[in-house]
């Protein structure tokens, strides 16, 4: 069916209100599942029914939920609802006063840190050096060019034959075990910048951090971290550190860390060498200082509203932006190359399954069990707000306790995305129309990208 008639197939039949409420409701995801079954919502001890669905009722006979993709490029709608979920865990750990992380968290020794990768080779970028040499191959040994910050050529290599591809690939496969090692030593260089033992140490000193992995031009992530010190308290969730704790110790606890921190790793294909790997020359670990004053100073809020900002944007960085480039090309390359030789029980037998992250197999966030909330908490009570919701628009049940809701149900899975090419439309051109409407209302910029849209 032309995809004219099918969108015009949907527009006039008589649910279709139903069925763009529906397309809504998945927060117009681009390719939601599709379900089929019912469910009976209870109130357990009385048996008495609160609630009554049954995807039979629905368009179609069918029932839409979120794909729940958190990358941008597969479900614009449902990484945008990751990317405020994980804003809010970043930013809650940061600045406290929401999801039940008190406000005091932002009086804690507290360290914006920036860690990168090492040099594989000179990349084409916005600094020259005009007095580097030729390689063998006749090429500059540094970019001479002078490029714009918006230059489609930033990032690449400027040799492609010098560019030690294969120990970018080693290295970024290895990069979360790199950034585990540097936990460890943090919390033995913090006791010894504090002149204690390290058990001494654990017995009243917390080091709590989220971090972000995002993909620089040259294909090699970096990562950004909130490194924030707590104290030791057997009740207390988010005790404060004794106060002659300071972040002047976490700071010179990070510049030894990230120095001292090394990975040795197995040989490659073709390579007989055990690599040693370690973190970049260039890393920025800045103190997030709390002030109160209104001497135009950034007050703690907004230091970490833009941290917390700025770590999510790597989301839509996290799928290595390609764009055609033969720099990236290369990469991917490597990466199948490698894992085509890798002993299947060696350390590279897993290799294959990452080639599209440029051999990066780490999270995209990951966090200390107490630096905030958790995402799973954030969905739960998500949930939980619909489930009220849910039952305000059936019952006035006041005097229904939460654990006393039983939810009977069963669901089989009918497929994946929108049933027709004209509903697939219809659903795009409706987020669009929902972004536009949020851009416009994006008043506060200290909101989280997914609360814009909030009435
Ligand atoms: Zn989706
Ligand atoms: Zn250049
Ligand atoms: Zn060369």
């Amino acid at each position: 069916m032309p995809l004219a008639e099918s969108v015009a197939r949907r527009l006039r039949s008589p649910d279709y209100d139903r069925w763009m409420g529906n397309a809504a409701a998945t927060g117009y995801c681009s390719r939601p599942v599709r379900l089929v079954g019912s469910s009976t919502t209870l109130h357990g001890p009385t048996g008495e029914v609160l609630a009554d669905y049954a995807s039979s009722r629905e368009p179609d006979g069918l029932t839409f939920t979120r794909c729940g993709n958190r990358r941008a490029t597969r479900c614009a709608s449902c990484s945008h609802e990751y990317k405020g979920d994980t804003w809010h865990m970043i930013m809650a750990g940061a600045a406290g006063g929401m999801k039940n992380v008190p406000e005091a968290v932002a009086t804690h020794p507290m360290v914006f840190l920036t860690l990168t990768a090492p040099s594989f080779g000179a990349v084409h970028s916005t600094a020259t050096d005009r007095r580097a040499g030729e390689c063998e191959h006749g090429m500059p040994r540094a970019c001479r060019c002078g490029h714009g910050d918006a230059d489609a050529q930033r990032g690449d290599a400027v040799c492609a034959d010098c560019y030690d591809y294969a120990g970018q690939v080693v290295w970024q496969y290895h990069a979360p075990e790199l950034w585990r090692r540097f936990t460890i030593s943090l919390r033995r260089e913090l006791a010894h910048s504090l002149g204690v033992s390290q058990r001494e140490a654990s017995t009243m000193v917390r080091v709590q951090f989220a971090k972000v992995a995002e993909f620089q031009r040259r294909g090699v992530v970096h990562f950004h971290a909130i490194i924030r010190l707590d104290g030791v308290d057997p009740v207390e969730p988010f005790p404060p550190a004794p106060s002659f704790i300071t972040t002047g110790h976490l700071v010179e606890a990070i510049g030894v860390s990230v120095k001292k921190t090394r990975v040795v790793v197995a040989p490659i294909q073709g390579d007989d060498t055990y690599r040693e790997l370690r973190w970049g020359s260039q890393f920025d670990a800045r103190a997030i200082v709390r002030r109160d004053g209104l001497d135009g100073s950034l007050s703690d809020r907004a230091v970490a509203a833009y941290i917390a900002k700025y770590a999510t944007k790597a989301t839509d960085d996290l799928e290595p932006a390609s764009g055609g480039r033969d720099h990236i090309q290369r990469i991917k390359n490597t990466v199948r190359h490698l894992a085509r030789f890798a002993d299947p029980k060696g350390p590279y037998a897993q290799l294959h399954k990452w080639d599209g992250m440029l051999g990066f197999r780490g999270h995209f966030s990951t966090k200390s069990r107490r630096y905030s909330v958790t995402l799973g908490a954030l969905r739960g009570a998500r949930r939980a707000w619909r489930l009220n919701s849910l039952l305000d628009k059936t019952k006035q049940t006041d005097a229904v306790a939460a654990d006393e809701i039983l939810v009977v149900g069963s669901w089989a899975y009918a497929g994946m995305g929108w049933l027709t090419d004209g509903d697939k439309a219809l659903a795009t051109e409706a987020a669009n129309a929902a972004r536009e409407w949020r851009k416009q209302r994006a008043h506060d910029r200290n909101m989280p990208p997914n609360e814009r849209s909030t009435t």
